[in-house]
């Protein structure tokens, strides 16, 4: 796969994620340069092709996968709570599954990406706009340009709709007030690039986002017949993983098990679910 031109000085290099390369006033605004050499040599090898003087990297948010390849950018742009999770492994390790993974767990950890420019949702850099998109970290941003729209991981590609089935966001509500806030956003002619997954344009791109919140909402839904039984957390999260399918692995279940927290978090607030100390550990149940 490799550049895809998607409107007017816009450039896409499909991939898992997908690199965004904004081509104005000279810069190259390069959104999640992703991760891997050879995607960091055709990002230069584009940049250069078109002349253009100056490399700036925007950042959605801090998870390795999206900013492992931003050596030889002059600025560096995330942010200011995405700053801590790139700069930091450690941190991001930790906000990313609840813990400082070692070498036990196959994740890729990476080192850490030093950001030169901390932004707030609503800044505007050069025609470039940080668009609120928090939930699946704290800080997660969008870009707008135009009638492009980067959405990073605040919306998954359909693939992954159907493989995952459980969302990877720390903060599920939040999450949820994102899709709302980007569907809005979604005009005629709006192309919206997803993190992961295929670009799509208007009516498709508010189909694709009403597809993440239905699967959110049918985790919520099976999450409570099965918090019903009650249990740990972590049962909890491998018997929604078998009621799935998916591979009971211990680096999955310790990623399922951040949004699954999120949702009894939130219940807990709303006095749906009850929460005990008991020597199998904390037990969550329904009211
Ligand atoms: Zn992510
Ligand atoms: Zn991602």
């Amino acid at each position: 796969m490799g550049w895809r031109e998607i409107a007017e000085n816009v450039l896409v290099l499909r991939g898992s994620p997908n690199t965004g390369l904004i081509a104005t006033n000279g810069i190259a605004f390069v959104v999640d340069p992703g991760y891997g050499e050879g995607r960091a040599k055709s990002i230069h090898k584009k940049i250069e092709s078109l002349r253009l003087a100056r490399r700036f990297a925007m950042l959605t948010h801090g998870h390795v996968d999206h900013i492992a390849e931003c050596k030889g950018f002059e600025r560096v742009f995330a942010h200011r709570w995405c700053v801590g999770l790139a700069e930091s492994a450690t941190l991001r390790n930790v906000c990313e599954f609840g813990v400082n993974t070692t070498k036990g767990f196959t994740f890729i950890t990476g080192d850490s990406v030093p950001i030169t420019d901390e932004i707030w949702w609503g800044d505007e850099i050069l025609g470039v706009e940080a668009l609120d998109a928090h939930g699946h970290t704290p800080g997660h941003t969008a870009y707008m340009y135009g009638n492009v729209i980067f959405a990073g991981d605040a919306v998954f590609g359909d693939k992954l709709l159907n493989k995952v089935k459980i969302l990877y966001h720390t903060d599920v509500p939040t999450a949820e007030e994102t899709l709302k806030r980007l569907k809005e956003q979604i005009k005629g002619d709006t192309i919206f690039v997803p993190g992961h997954g295929p670009i799509v344009e208007g009516k498709r791109a508010r189909e694709l986002i009403e597809k993440n919140v239905e699967a959110i909402e049918q985790v919520k839904k099976d999450l409570w017949e099965i918090i019903k039984d009650g249990g740990t957390l972590e049962e909890i999260t491998v018997r929604l993983m078998e009621f799935y399918g998916l591979k009971i692995e211990p680096e999955f279940v310790l990623l399922d098990m951040v949004p699954i927290r999120s949702i009894l978090s939130k219940w807990l607030e709303e006095g749906k679910v009850k929460v005990e100390a008991t020597e199998m550990g904390i037990l969550w149940s329904a009211k």
